[in-house]
């Protein structure tokens, strides 16, 4: 029997034919036209004016450029620490001082109450990252943040194509930044996104994927190059080729018709499946308004590990979302310790969940599943 994969990418014929146009067909492989249709249709999908939306080559750069656009150097953002490690390293080469906050053990969204604790003179941010696609409580961190005069930058890297309150993320609030690498609910191969209806992020955003060169991306979607330019604030070389965007553009198609209702379908089949089984919790995450990326449980009574073997045993491949980041010694290496996020970590573990799983590939996981608690 074939293993069960964590996740994968699901790319065909049409993506293949898509890279093909740009390959041969177009001949231009740098950001050009295709890159600023995808920015346009991607603006034209959540409901924002066409501009807001500023393609670059990952999900991290996302969260670079758009931390550079807002803070300066020194200044500090609250963020949980149950994030991705690209989530604390663009923070940082952004020049930013992540600082580590506590998540609700019931949906490992950012504790807010915890967050108010760690808030000092030089506080500038709140990152919010919508793990596992839950937005958590957008409108309690928008008036905490409002409260607090800070900017919110949300890592919705998780999170596209989720709504909260009937509202895409990315059409309402701050900033936003999404990833389309190879395993996100779309995917561009590599590739992120920075959304914002605040002229001065994406301005500096458009500049700083390009170098820091001044209005770049203008000449560069004409099929020009600038020559003659000024550079007043650091850059980077963060665009998006038009191979990406080729790629991008066939997944954003494939998206509301085949990706996301079987993400939901598979999801649901596995809270049904799951929800009866003790020793396991699952998140409260309410699967009409997102489209999961992951489907992490937690696992009780310190058995994660055993589970974990258990399933890899059986072929199942699994995950764990995430080590956090306030134990990795570029970020304190347990200097402070965060006692909820440190319990969730060690019984967290992710199942595999992604289109190309058949309904049958999560019976047998949740069957594996099952034998382990009724053997154990
Ligand atoms: C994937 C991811 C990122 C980074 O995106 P890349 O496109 O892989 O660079 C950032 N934050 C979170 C929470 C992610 O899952």
């Amino acid at each position: 029997m074939n293993n069960v994969r964590l996740a994968r990418s699901i790319v065909g014929e049409r993506e293949a034919a898509a890279v093909a146009q740009i390959l041969i067909g177009d001949g231009y492989l740098g950001m050009g036209a295709e890159v600023q249709r995808f920015e346009t249709e991607l603006a034209a999908f959540l409901g924002v004016p066409a501009g807001h939306v500023v393609c670059v080559n990952s999900g991290t750069a996302a969260v670079m450029l758009a931390t550079q656009a807002v803070v300066s150097p020194g200044d500090e953002v609250l963020v949980q620490s149950l994030t991705f490690v690209a989530t604390f390293q663009a923070l940082q080469a952004a020049g930013a001082v992540p600082v580590a906050c506590e998540v609700l053990p019931e949906t490992a969204t950012i504790d807010l109450a915890d967050a108010a604790r760690r808030i000092t003179p030089r506080t500038r941010a709140i990152m919010p990252v919508h793990y596992a696609s839950n937005p958590g409580d957008l409108d309690a961190i928008y008036r905490f943040a409002a409260e607090h005069g800070l900017r919110v930058i949300e890592d919705a890297a998780h999170a596209f194509g989720c709504t909260h309150r009937g509202r895409l993320i990315g059409s309402f609030g701050d900033v936003q930044c999404f990833s389309f690498d190879g395993i996100k609910n779309i995917t561009s191969g590599e590739g992120g996104a920075v959304v914002s209806a605040d002229p001065l992020v994406l301005e500096r955003v458009k500049d700083a994927r390009l170098l820091g060169i001044e209005r770049d991306t203008e000449r560069r979607f004409a099929g020009q190059r600038s020559w003659e330019f000024d550079v007043k604030r650091p850059g980077h070389r963060c665009h998006m080729s038009n191979v990406l965007a080729a790629i991008g553009r066939v997944q954003l198609q494939r998206f509301a018709g085949e990706f996301a209702p079987q993400r939901v379908a598979l999801a649901r089949r596995y809270r049904e499946l799951l929800a009866p089984i003790p020793g396991l919790a699952l998140f409260a995450t309410d699967l009409g308004p997102i489209v999961p990326h992951l489907q992490p449980v937690r696992v009780l009574g310190g058995r994660r590990d055993a589970l974990r073997a258990h399933l890899q045993a059986a072929g199942v491949e699994t995950g764990i979302h995430y080590k956090p980041n306030h134990l990795l010694t570029l970020f304190g290496g347990g200097r402070i310790s965060l006692p909820v996020t440190e319990q969730v970590y060690g019984e967290l573990l992710s199942l595999p969940l992604h289109p190309g799983l058949q309904p049958a590939d999560v019976e047998r996981v949740c069957t594996a599943v099952r034998d382990f608690f009724q053997s154990n």
